[in-house]
């Protein structure tokens, strides 16, 4: 008989089987220490939240902060942080209603009413992916049976509330718990929960077919269809129903998604612009924080399902450079919105954004509004919790890379797999596979479509050349330790952006302008904004109106790389492993107004200034740049 569910390409390892090292546990670290790892001790919708028995928040943002802290506290394996989780879980756990219903019935949000038929589904769709990640690292035996109660619960509701508002939007995200609690019990209610969902929720394969939302949304329209995170959320809608309906359709449309988003809304850096709603290709409009880890996310849910290399590529290119880009090198602080041109970070009247308050792209606790606070912690740790997958032919997958280690059992053995690298800051990978007992499996690597002329070596063995865009299959038995590397080379590359201006690429990092920055304190004297956990904004100390002179023949030659090693705080301005030169002229008509840079003056353009020599630095490395140049004639 046909399975009724569709196998992923790659499987997710159990949350905790991967090991982040290098700059990778670096960054988790940085992270932990900074505002994830202690949400909870000041922000009051998280310390007093209703989920855990305060009078705050009872909606989204407990659950937002626990699907990012859970994941964080069990790659890192800290046990202060897996502490902290199993306390809110325990609540969580405790005092789940009879009837299924998980936390608050009523929101305490604005505009939110506290009758339980108006509840946005959402809070609850939320705690059914937190208890997913649960019972996978944790083995709680009450986790399961608590998520089936919480879905006949989500079943039972929706006969007389139907899908409304965020809900209604993010209804997929619930095919996460249904198929993990169908894969364990194959309960066939389950996916008549899915159907009934589907048939509910917003249908994004069908909207994305007849797209009215091209241009900009319209100054002050906010609405949910263009919604920047509903629409980094929707790319995983369609592969999620593909494993339901096995329809190629369904598995053909996320493409057209990605595809219309990056070219009428799409950024250097792989992300798309919306504050708050999709907001077009100029390169001030802003993207919001949570706009960037669902992405992510999304992109993490695609290759697991669909196995396609091209989904990884996209991955690594947020994860090094939109996600480090939008935080403060120590993680205490984040913007709502970032920009690919950011000249100035502060509180002004009137700035670009859509809908978006004027504060949105200052660095602190909860700028503009508070859910990329509670949504932020998922960033890191799901992308390494997803850098490692199983294959359907026994073997290990590596669909991300970043410096970190697995142990993989194959026939009833363990075997130690270990990737040691800079990567992104470095082209060279070095694998080992360390096999007490002779092991037969396979092991996938992911070559970037952009890695023209990789070279592969296992052992002493002749080298290979495996094709760019593809994953390249190494079937053997392993035996002892055997060591692979492979070179991922890293050219670089002008992209073509809005007003005919580049931007610089090499390889998965993106490079920006180097300008000084000034960071000055704000709001000291408001609650809970005490060191560490303070609100900034951030003012330039040199020009940044420059034109480069760079062409797509010689660009070889017209940019040269350095490359540092990898320090401490390897996403900021002094820390950066890897810099680039080139020169440029001022552009002394290229102004600021209102806090941005004014409108990408369009190539090719002319400048009588003299030439001087800039440095650009990742994306993921600056908080003031400029990323999307005029080019000189
Ligand atoms: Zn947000």
């Amino acid at each position: 008989m046909k399975p009724k569910l569709k196998d992923p390409v790659f499987k997710p390892l159990p949350l905790g089987s991967i090991h982040p090292r290098g700059w990778l546990l670096n960054q988790l670290r940085i992270q932990a220490d900074g505002i994830s790892g202690h949400l909870d001790e000041f922000w009051p919708d998280i310390q007093h939240s209703r989920w855990f028995g305060g009078d705050r928040e009872g909606w989204e943002r407990a659950p937002y902060w626990l699907d990012g802290l859970l994941p964080l506290a069990y790659v890192l394996d800290d046990p202060v942080l897996k502490g902290k989780v199993k306390k809110y879980l325990d609540t969580i756990l405790t005092h789940q209603a009879e009837d299924g219903w998980l936390g608050p019935r009523s929101m305490v949000q604005a505009g939110g009413r506290p009758e339980e038929q108006n509840y946005d589904l959402w809070g609850q769709m939320l705690a059914a992916k937190v208890l997913v990640q649960y019972h996978e690292a944790s083995h709680d035996p009450r986790a399961l049976p608590a998520l089936d109660r919480l879905l006949q619960k989500i079943d039972r509701h929706i006969d007389t509330a139907p899908l409304f508002n965020w809900g209604q939007f993010r209804w997929f995200e619930t095919l996460i718990a249904i198929y993990y609690l169908y894969e364990r019990t194959q309960a066939e209610w389950l996916l008549d929960l899915a159907v009934k969902l589907h048939a509910q929720g917003f249908d994004w394969t069908s909207f994305f077919e007849r797209w009215p939302l091209k241009g900009p949304t319209p100054k002050g329209r906010w609405n949910y269809m263009g919604h920047v995170v509903n629409n980094a959320m929707a790319p995983k809608m369609p592969a999620l129903w593909y494993r339901l309906s096995g329809k190629p359709h369904d598995r053909a449309a996320i493409h057209q998604i990605i595809d219309q988003l990056d070219r009428y809304h799409g950024m250097a850096t792989g992300i798309f612009t919306g504050d708050e709603c999709i907001a077009g290709t100029s390169p001030v409009q802003g993207t919001e924080l949570c706009a960037v880890v669902e992405y992510m996310y999304s992109l993490e849910i695609a290759i697991s399902i669909l196995g396609e290399a091209a989904f990884g590529d996209r991955l690594e290119k947020i994860a090094f450079n939109a996600l480090p880009g939008t935080f403060s090198p120590d993680m205490w602080a984040h913007q709502y919105d970032q920009q690919a041109n950011q000249v100035e970070c502060s509180v002004l009247p009137g700035r670009t954004w859509n809908t978006n308050g004027d504060a949105s792209n200052t660095f602190g606790v909860e700028p503009n509004y508070g859910c990329c606070t509670a949504n932020l912690s998922q960033g890191w740790p799901k992308f390494a919790s997803h850098l490692w997958m199983a294959t359907q032919d026994g073997g290990l997958a590596v669909v991300a890379y970043a410096p970190s280690q697995v142990v993989w059992q194959a026939g009833g053995k363990d075997v130690l797999v270990t990737l040691e690298t800079d990567y992104p800051f470095s082209e060279e990978l070095h694998f080992t596979v360390d096999a007490a007992q002779p092991t037969a499996f396979p092991l996938w690597l992911r070559i970037p479509a952009w890695a023209n002329g990789a070279v592969l070596q296992v052992a002493d063995e002749a080298a290979l050349q495996p094709r760019a865009g593809e994953f390249a299959r190494i079937d053997r038995t392993w035996e002892g330790k055997t060591e692979i590397e492979l070179r991922l080379p890293m050219q670089p590359e002008l992209q073509q952006r809005a007003c005919n201006a580049a931007a610089i690429t090499r390889g998965p990092l993106v490079y920006s302008l180097k300008i000084g920055e000034d960071w000055r304190r704000i709001q000291a004297d408001q609650p809970y904004r005490e060191l560490p956990h303070a609100d900034w904004e951030v003012y330039a100390t040199m020009p940044w109106n420059y034109a480069l002179k760079v062409s797509e023949d010689s660009l070889a030659t017209d940019v040269t790389f350095q490359q540092g090693s990898v320090g401490d705080l390897p996403f900021s301005p002094k820390g950066a492993p890897v810099t680039a030169r080139m020169q440029g002229k001022r552009l002394p008509g290229w102004k600021m107004v209102k806090g941005s840079a004014e409108l990408t003056p369009q190539s090719p353009v002319e400048s009588s200034e003299p030439f001087e020599m800039l440095t650009l630095i990742p994306y993921g490395c600056t908080n003031l740049r400029i990323t999307e140049f005029p080019v000189l004639k």
